[in-house]
């Protein structure tokens, strides 16, 4: 399992379970790009915006999770 995240989402991706749809790639081409290493900038976009690619991915493959801020 791979794992891209700054101060508030990680996104995880497991390379086995990929189908290769391209959805995240269409969806997001700034964030989700397989030419650039590490394909995924989670930097890029909001942790919204990027939550809803992920929540597209048919395979699985891709997760998320926002991390909350201890006070
Ligand atoms: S949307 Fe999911 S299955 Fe499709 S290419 Fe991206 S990670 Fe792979």
């Amino acid at each position: 399992m791979q794992e891209y995240k700054n101060r508030q989402v990680i996104v995880r991706f497991n390379p086995y379970a990929c189908s290769h749809a391209g959805e995240c790639v269409r969806g997001l081409p700034q964030v989700f790009d397989p030419s650039k290493e590490p394909w995924i900038d989670v930097d890029a976009a909001t942790p919204e915006a990027i939550a809803e690619v992920v929540e597209c991915c048919p395979s699985g493959a891709l997760s998320y999770e926002y991390i909350v801020a201890a006070e």
